[in-house]
């Protein structure tokens, strides 16, 4: 199976080489040239395996070239119990008849981001290796929080691998930057800089195309890559939890084979919900993708509309790792929709850049409806579902998560449809201590973060994750904050 871009279908590349580059040189993001099916029958032999060797499976399916002792090597090294505070990779928690939470967030980063950023480093570091580049790979990152940990401890002291992260030193929460400046590892780097994460992704983009920069590390050995969302590594080990899942309510008799079940996904870049498409394409019986947004409703409004408009009011919620405009994955999703048509795609994104908007066809609107439900939520009522969820089901939800159990209430009313729906739980809610707390009406003020996690302890009774917990008696080794214009010394300093 080879890789196109979305606007250029006439590209083939191998796998390695689509893992390798991360973004198409004409700016379109790389797609498999089809999409590979898995029987129903198949479903049997699925469910008995563990998280790794589903994930050798469904990869294989998508990644010609690779074979299964690389395979094995990449999906072992990343899900294991090692890394993962869950013997089964990911918990399926059952919270009432017919709802489902999925807990993606047993990784070491407790975000859900574990699930991709644990692999990645192995699916790039086999590609470099594939296609015979005998060079280090250097990876920069801009974060606004969850990815740039997530991305440091995959990539901590994997061989052949360095990698720095670039956070907006006003802009993530104070665990976030703690979880960042204590990272241990002896090929990592954390830098804040003087400005907002929009600064730090700009600047970092900068360096990825200055070509100074890229000669020296030329002459010494190195090249960039990126770990970034729009890397199709990342996307395609989000599948196999979708197939998992479907694999685990089916051995534990909760469906019957071929019944149709519901995602509702909180959605930022689009990756997860996507991820759960190509699922629904494979041929694992999903009914409805309810794609949940905060107050930045983007989404919504396309999905309702079939205009994509980012001409908006930018909200910093209580959910920040959906705070965002241009939701990437979208391409990727239309390509499908248009049947490959590139061309199309191309002028979709040409509008956009233009003019901040554009329109989809009537035949693409009608596939969005019947594929996809849309809805968001405001701070106030994230914050009253956490509370509503507590006090009935004992249940303690992240401010995530919680946005897509409001919207799944919504889609319940508006739709009555009563099938089996698993709502994806993206964080642990030790992860955003202070807001949870606040939702369940506890008094919190005048506490640190690690006080904050132990009075939420108090209140829900289940323990913190270790990684959380930990952090405290870790040694802060990244204390440097650089203007947004001195990041290529930051990480010529850190290289050389
Ligand atoms: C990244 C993230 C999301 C959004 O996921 P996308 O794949 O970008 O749509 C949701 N919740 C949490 C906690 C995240 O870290």
């Amino acid at each position: 199976m080879l890789y196109q871009s979305t606007r250029n279908k006439n590209l083939h590349l191998s796998p390695a080489e689509a893992i390798t580059q991360g973004i198409s040189s004409d700016g379109g993001l790389f797609v498999p040239s089809k999409v590979p099916e898995i029987e129903l029958l198949d479903f049997y032999a699925l469910s008995h395996m563990c998280y790794s060797e589903l994930s050798t499976m469904i990869l294989s399916l998508y990644l010609d070239g690779f074979n299964k002792g690389e395979l094995d090597y990449c999906t072992e090294g990343a899900y294991n119990t090692d890394n993962f505070d869950s013997e089964s990779i990911f918990e399926l928690a059952h919270l009432y008849e017919g709802r489902y939470m999925l807990e993606l967030w047993h990784g070491p980063t407790c975000a859900f981001k574990d699930m991709a950023l644990q692999i990645l480093p192995y699916l790039l570091t086999v590609s470099v290796q594939k296609l015979g580049i005998d060079k280090k790979v250097v990876i920069l990152v801009a974060t606004s929080g969850d990815t740039g940990k997530a991305a440091l401890e995959g990539f901590k002291d994997v061989d052949g691998t360095s990698i720095m992260v670039f956070y907006p030193d006003n802009g993530v929460s104070a665990m976030q930057k703690l979880q960042m400046t204590t990272q241990e590892g002896s090929n990592v780097s954390v830098c804040a800089i003087n400005g907002n994460f929009d600064d730090a992704q700009t600047g970092v983009k900068k360096i990825f195309t200055d070509e100074e920069v890229i000669k020296k590390l030329d002459e010494n050995g190195m090249m960039f890559s990126s770990a970034n969302s729009i890397n199709w590594g990342r996307l395609v080990p989000q599948i196999v939890y979708y197939v998992g899942t479907y694999c685990k309510l089916f051995s534990d008799e909760e469906i019957k084979l071929g019944e149709e079940i519901n995602f509702c996904v909180p959605t930022g870049n689009f990756g997860n919900i996507l991820a759960a498409y190509y699922a629904k394409c494979m041929g694992v019986p999903i009914g409805k993708l309810i794609c949940a947004s905060n107050s930045n409703n983007v989404l919504t409004d396309f999905i309702h509309t079939g205009v994509y408009d980012r001409n908006r009011k930018f909200y910093t919620t209580i959910s920040p790792s959906m705070d965002i405009l241009i939701s990437s994955n979208i391409e990727r999703l239309l390509f499908l929709l248009s049947g490959g048509d590139d061309e199309y795609i191309r002028g979709l994104y040409k509008d956009l850049s233009e003019t901040g908007r554009f329109e989809v066809t009537d035949e693409i609107k009608q596939k969005l409806s019947e594929i996809f439900y849309a809805g968001y939520c405001t701070d106030e009522e994230t914050k009253a579902e956490i509370k509503n969820v507590f006090d009935k089901y004992s249940y303690t939800m992240d401010t995530h998560t919680a946005v897509a159990s409001k919207v799944y209430n919504d889609y319940v009313k508006a739709t009555g449809d009563t099938r089996k729906t698993v709502i994806v739980s993206t964080a642990s809610p030790y992860k955003f201590s202070a807001s949870v707390l606040d939702a369940l009406g506890s008094d919190a003020d005048g506490s640190d973060e690690f006080e904050m996690v132990k009075l939420l302890e108090e209140k829900c009774g289940v323990p913190a994750p270790e990684s959380l917990a930990s952090i405290k008696d870790k040694t802060v080794r990244f204390t440097k904050t650089v203007a947004p214009d001195k990041m290529s010394e930051a990480v010529l300093d850190f290289l050389f």
